[in-house]
This record gives C-alpha cells, sequence and structure tokens, in this order.
C-alpha cells in the first residue's frame, strides 16, 4: 500500500508536468486544460487518495461501479463525470451524481437526460461523443451526423452542450492519431462558429493515458488518464 501511493503521486506529479508542457507548447496556459482521471476498477481509497494531491476531475465509465462507489468518493474539492456507454434506462440513477456526461451520442439518450433532469429540476452539461474512426463496434455519433444532432438536441430544456469527446481508434503510430485528434479540433471549431443555441463548445475531450500529450498539442482542453496514474487495471480483483 505504502508503495502504491508513493507511485500515484509520483505518477499524478509526472503528468501534471507533461499537461503543463503540453499546454504551453500548444500556446495555452497549463490551468487551460483539465485533468480528468478515468477511476474504472481503482478503489475509493486510492481515488481519494489522489483528490488530496490535487486531483480535481474523476471518472466512471460503468453505472452500477460508479453506484457502488459513490457514498466513498471525496468530492468536497472533485467533479465526478460520466465517460463510458450509457443506456437510457439508466440515465435516472446517475443525474443526481455527476456533473457532467461526457458520452451523449443520440437523440434518443439526450432527450431521456432533459427529462430526468427536469424532474429534479437541474441542468446538465454534456459532451457529444463522436465515433471519429468511423468505429462499426464503437458508440459515438458519425461526424457528418454530428451537426444535425446538435441543432436537435439544442431545442431540448435542462441540457447545455459544453463540447465534444472521442476515443480514437488505437493506432500504431503517431501521425495517425494526430490527425484524428485534429479532425476532431476541426468540428469543434466548425461547430463553435455555427453559434446555435445552447451550444458551447468550451470542453474538447480526447487523450487518453498513452496519447494525452499529442491530444493537447492537438487542442484538447480535457484530458482522461487511467493507468497511467494508477497503474495497469486489474480485472478480476
Ligand atoms: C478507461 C478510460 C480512459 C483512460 O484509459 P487509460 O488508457 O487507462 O488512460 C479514458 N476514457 C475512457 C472513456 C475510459 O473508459
Amino acid at each position: 500500500m505504502e508503495r502504491l501511493l508513493s507511485d500515484i503521486k509520483y505518477n499524478y506529479e509526472v503528468i501534471r508536468e507533461n499537461i503543463a508542457q503540453a499546454a504551453i507548447m500548444s500556446g495555452r496556459k497549463p490551468e487551460d486544460i483539465t485533468f480528468l482521471s478515468a477511476t474504472k476498477t481503482v478503489s475509493p481509497e486510492l481515488i481519494n487518495y489522489a483528490i488530496s494531491l490535487g486531483l480535481d476531475h474523476i471518472g466512471e465509465n460503468k453505472v452500477q461501479e460508479l453506484l457502488s462507489k459513490y457514498d466513498d468518493y471525496d468530492l468536497r474539492s472533485c467533479d465526478l463525470h460520466f465517460i463510458g456507454h450509457l443506456q437510457s434506462n439508466k440515465v435516472r440513477q446517475i443525474v443526481d451524481k455527476v456533473s457532467m456526461i461526457q458520452s451523449v451520442d443520440s437523440l434518443k439518450l439526450a432527450t431521456e437526460v432533459s427529462k430526468q433532469c427536469q424532474k429534479i429540476d437541474t441542468c446538465m452539461k454534456i459532451l457529444i461523443e463522436v465515433n471519429i474512426g468511423r468505429e462499426e463496434n464503437k458508440s459515438g455519433v458519425y461526424p457528418e451526423k454530428l451537426e444535425e444532432l446538435l441543432y436537435q438536441i439544442s431545442e431540448l430544456s435542462n441540457i447545455q452542450v459544453d463540447g465534444l469527446m472521442a476515443i480514437p481508434p488505437i493506432c500504431e503510430n503517431e501521425q495517425k492519431i494526430r490527425g484524428y485528434f485534429q479532425n476532431m479540433r476541426n468540428l469543434f471549431i466548425d461547430i463553435s462558429h455555427k453559434n446555435i443555441d445552447n451550444i458551447s463548445m468550451n470542453t474538447l475531450s480526447m487523450g487518453m493515458s498513452g496519447d494525452y500529450r499529442e491530444a493537447i498539442l492537438e487542442g484538447a482542453t480535457l484530458v482522461r488518464i487511467g493507468s497511467s496514474l494508477f497503474g495497469p487495471r486489474n480485472y478480476n480483483k
């Protein structure tokens, strides 16, 4: 345990430093980039340790896991996001617990978020997940369908689109992954120029442990980092 905590502390500092450097290289300030940790399979005890180091955003990708850990997170100085594939019938269980849903990719899901937020009189920030690699087995709206979806979502109440999110295909070379990140940035800029009601382009969520520096260099404003902070995941604990 002692060893694990000192590893997390070391990793945390390295990641903050890498984020700061990439931010500056891309003409921004370190504080312009949000470091969110993807905390799937990580115990609340370790998550809270990272929060004590200054981590201020965490994200879960499964509703069941989020609910089982929820009472144990120390969220006084930390925001909780939902970052995974979300089924409409589970929206009700998380709308009072998260401050952002990063993975909305259909009108059906957005409508359900709007409806459940109306019930509890709150407004949810959401990101639209884009399937930037056009992979059949992955969630996310295809790039050419994004604008239509945004116009439809802009009609809904109790929901505020804050930007875009993507999980690009696993790439063997850096040029290729940077190409996907550039495509995301271009979409992000195109949409922001359209000035659609209720649609802001503040957050561009892309980049994970293996590629967050490249993502920042290409314009990410939020990176989602799991294993580089907490070590390799053990799914059969
Ligand atoms: C797990 C996860 C990440 C982080 O993955 P790492 O490669 O461990 O950094 C990022 N985004 C989502 C949606 C995830 O589920």
